[in-house]
């Protein structure tokens, strides 16, 4: 459900701007942004349409955990429908803080994204991130890694489920994956999902893997960590099974 528009960091491949009226099937992008109500009268409106629907998630466009509508709807659906599971994928800078109430809210699963886990690198592919209420421009990376790696443990020891997705981009972090699982894995997730980029409109000089350097990658990061090799990149305006599934607006 794309409840979560604002985010409190700026990836080198994500164009926040583009992220609302996007008809392109890329991560995280939505056609746009609904409310909280809206979201909770539809979340149980497909729940009736499609009976098999167990898991309601939020994704973006922006930074779930930036956003307080992320958690007022878990905590809208959870009143009346107790059986249904939460999913929740975060940046990670916020994950510390809202351990508690994602546990109390049953939420067993989350996805961090982690692209690297050395300040060079990440420096690399954050160019902005706002810590502690503060924009930091430049040289951002090292608190953002000690942020995510500290929600990461935070919830693993928590009992919450981690899944770390790292998004795999030529000439940036290629050297830098296998770090990041070995790191991660350390820390407590349990399976790692090494992303292909999906070069955004306008992105500069930023390519896709090819295949080869994708397969490559994930083998040397198997060492460490399972591979999650079924990841369909969804919008986060979604529904249905990963894979089949379709926009939110063209199940109207
Ligand atoms: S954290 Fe997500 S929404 Fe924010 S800039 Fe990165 S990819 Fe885009």
């Amino acid at each position: 459900m794309p409840v979560a528009p604002r985010c409190n960091l700026k990836c080198i491949f994500c164009d926040h701007s583009l992220g609302v009226s996007c008809h392109l099937p890329s991560p995280g992008k939505s056609m746009r942004v609904m409310s909280v109500q809206e979201a909770v009268q539809r979340v149980f409106e497909e729940c009736e349409r499609r009976p098999r629907l167990r898991i309601v998630g939020v994704s973006g466009p922006g930074e779930p955990l930036y956003n307080p509508a992320t958690l007022e709807l878990f905590s809208l659906v959870r009143e009346s429908r107790p059986d249904l599971e939460f999913c929740l994928s975060t940046n990670g800078i916020l994950l510390t803080e809202n351990v508690g109430a994602l546990v109390a809210l049953g939420v067993r699963t989350v996805t961090v994204s982690i692209h690297a886990v050395t300040p060079e690198y990440a420096d690399r592919v954050y160019e902005w991130a706002i810590i502690d209420g503060r924009r930091k421009v430049r040289q951002v990376g090292a608190d953002v890694v000690r942020r995510q790696l500290d929600g990461l443990r935070a919830a693993a020891r928590a009992g919450i489920h981690v899944k770390v997705n790292t998004v795999l981009i030529p000439d940036v972090n290629e050297s830098e994956v296998t770090l990041v699982a070995q790191t991660v894995a350390q820390a407590g997730a349990e399976i790692q999902n090494v992303m292909p980029l999906v070069p955004p409109a306008g992105g500069e000089g930023l390519m896709a893997p090819s295949g080869a350097a994708l397969l490559s990658v994930r083998r040397s990061a198997s060492h460490y960590i399972p591979q999650f090799l079924h990841c369909s990149q969804c919008r986060s305006d979604v529904v249905g099974v990963p894979g089949v599934d379709i926009p939110l607006w063209l199940a109207d």
